[in-house]
This record gives structure tokens, C-alpha cells and sequence, in this order.
């Protein structure tokens, strides 16, 4: 994987608004806030996606993200935020290293959301479920 501006942040080699480090982890505030307070919660691992994400890495991401959710509706006064995660280029993906954004409503401002849902068919959830299950279950034994 190529070296993204997120791995210069984690080694300091660009400046950032840090709000929280440990060995794992890096969260900062995005440059350009949705709302005020967004943040950037980040693994250290240098992976795109978080299918490609270690499970220790995992593990500690998802320690993480509570506490800084909690701490940025603290700061900003908000009472309802959006965690976003996007994943490749048609999932609106523009850092290719994995970040979690913590997105408080404040303001009126926050993630816009356009949620379209189809009309489900019983038959094709049926058939998805089958395919989907096999594969955690495959995905589960490797470990
Ligand atoms: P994505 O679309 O990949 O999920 O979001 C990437 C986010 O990173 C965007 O919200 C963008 O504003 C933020 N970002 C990009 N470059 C920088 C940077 O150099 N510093 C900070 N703090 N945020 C950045």
C-alpha cells in the first residue's frame, strides 16, 4: 500500500489536532469538519480497508471509539453523532488508510445521510443469508 497523508500524521511528519494517542491509535479532528468536532479515529496499521484490518488492530479501534465518541459529545454539547467508515473509491473513500469519522450533530450540521431502501424479495434474502453465513463461517475458522 502506498503511504497515505494518514501514516505522515502518525509519524509526525505533519502536523494534526491530536485528541487522543496510544500505541495502536490516533485520533485527531478532521481538516474539513462536517461539524464542529469531527474526528478521525485511526489505526496505526498502515491497511486501505477494514476488511484488510489486523484483529489486534480491530480490537483496539473498537476500545477506542466509545471514549472518544463520549469525549466529543462532552466538548461539543452534542447528544447524537454518526460513526462513518467508508471503504474504496465508489464508497466515497479518498484517505486509503483505514479511519473511523466520529460526526456530532451540532449546529444542525453532521453527516447527510441518503438512504434509499429496495423493496426486499424473500427468496433472494434467503439465498444472501446462505452465501453471507458460509462465508463468516470460512471467515471465522481461518482465525
Ligand atoms: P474519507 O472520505 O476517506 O472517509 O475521508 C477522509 C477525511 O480525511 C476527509 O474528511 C478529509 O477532510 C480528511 N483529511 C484529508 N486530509 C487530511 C489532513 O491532512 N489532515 C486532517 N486532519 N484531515 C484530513
Amino acid at each position: 500500500m502506498s503511504d497515505t497523508i494518514f501514516s505522515k500524521i502518525i509519524r509526525g511528519e505533519i502536523p494534526c489536532h491530536r485528541v487522543y494517542e496510544d500505541d495502536a491509535v490516533l485520533a485527531f479532528l478532521d481538516v474539513n469538519p462536517l461539524s464542529k468536532g469531527h474526528t478521525l479515529v485511526v489505526p496505526k496499521e498502515a491497511v486501505a480497508t477494514l476488511d484488510k484490518l489486523s484483529e489486534e488492530s480491530a480490537a483496539a479501534i473498537g476500545r477506542v471509539l466509545p471514549k472518544i465518541a463520549r469525549a466529543v459529545m462532552s466538548a461539543t454539547g452534542a447528544t447524537s453523532f454518526n460513526i462513518l467508515q467508508n471503504n474504496g473509491a465508489d464508497a466515497h473513500q479518498a484517505v486509503f488508510h483505514v479511519h473511523f469519522h466520529v460526526i456530532p450533530k451540532v449546529e444542525g450540521r453532521g453527516l447527510g445521510i441518503g438512504w434509499e431502501p429496495m423493496k426486499a424479495d424473500n427468496a433472494e434474502l434467503k439465498a444472501l443469508r446462505e452465501k453471507i453465513a458460509w462465508a463468516a463461517a470460512t471467515e471465522t475458522q481461518k482465525g
